[in-house]
């Protein structure tokens, strides 16, 4: 390592979980790297290679994650900070620009890029279907970052202009009334029929995916690692004989209310 700023630092999504969402180019991205950062979990997921630093952190430390990241760039390092899903859906990438847009001026100098990975709202969906076949909006239910009464406001709005919703981060330990409060938000705007896909650590071991209607969603059981995705009036579920239902939103809506 030397000390001039040719130190490079690249954001790579893995995507939802087994090798085969990761792309070639993140897969190269991750190749490369001298250094690893990341959440625990995420980095457990990339193959060791010789040669190469893990710098594991946790969950909710990722401006420090970021700054420790972009400091060992900026010593010369090849750094890759890994992110699941893509790193630009409430994750890293962000978090990276925030530190160099508050850090040392040197650190606008680094050679940053960004790779993209599926992010856990596409790999749900393409399991049951074609949910996000029409407008749709994604939020963190997350209140970590910003006021619940804000959340409150955006699910309003969203169910209200007829927006599929796809809610990251539904629950956590230190969040668990949160989801529920947001399925009682919905039900005041959408019919209670309406479909909710909920999808469970999506391309790993123990994935599962299920729909139930809007009445029943907030006894359902979401966590960490669920994805929910809320139908619009229009969604609809296609049963099939011996298969599981495809849940779908339509390309087209006639009315201007809907
Ligand atoms: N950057 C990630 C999202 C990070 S926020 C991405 O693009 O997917 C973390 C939230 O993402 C989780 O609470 C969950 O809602 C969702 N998530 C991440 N991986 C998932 C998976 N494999 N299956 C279902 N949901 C997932």
């Amino acid at each position: 390592m030397t000390g001039t700023m040719s130190g490079r630092l690249a954001v790579v999504g893995s995507g939802p979980g087994d090798r085969r969402y990761l792309t070639p180019e993140a897969d190269a991205a991750l190749a490369s790297a001298q250094a690893l950062y990341g959440y625990g979990p995420y980095l457990d997921r990339v193959p060791e290679r010789a040669g190469q630093s893990r710098y594991p952190s946790d969950n909710r430390e990722e401006g420090a994650r970021a700054e420790a990241a972009l400091r060992h760039a900026a010593q010369g390092a090849s750094v890759a900070v890994v992110s699941g899903g893509d790193p630009g859906v409430f994750a890293m990438a962000a978090a990276i620009c925030e530190a160099i847009e508050s850090g040392p001026e040197s650190w606008r100098a680094l050679d940053v890029s960004f790779v993209p990975g599926i992010t856990a709202m596409l790999a749900v969906a393409a399991r049951i279907g074609a949910p996000l076949g029409h407008d749709f909006c994604a939020l963190s239910l997350s209140d970590n970052l910003k006021p619940w009464a804000l959340v409150e406001r955006r699910l309003d709005a969203a169910a209200s202009a007829g927006f599929v919703i796809a809610l990251y981060n539904p629950v956590s330990r230190a969040r668990p009334w949160q989801f529920g409060k947001a399925v009682e938000r919905l039900r005041r705007h959408l019919p209670q029929s309406t479909p909710v896909v909920f999808g469970r650590a999506v391309g790993r071991p123990d994935e599962r995916v299920s729909v139930i209607a809007l009445d029943a969603a907030a006894a359902a059981k979401a966590d960490m690692a669920t994805l929910v995705i809320v139908g619009t009036r229009e969604t609809r579920i296609i049963a099939r004989p011996g298969r599981s239902p495809l849940v779908y939103t339509p390309r087209a809506v006639a009315e201007a209310n809907a």
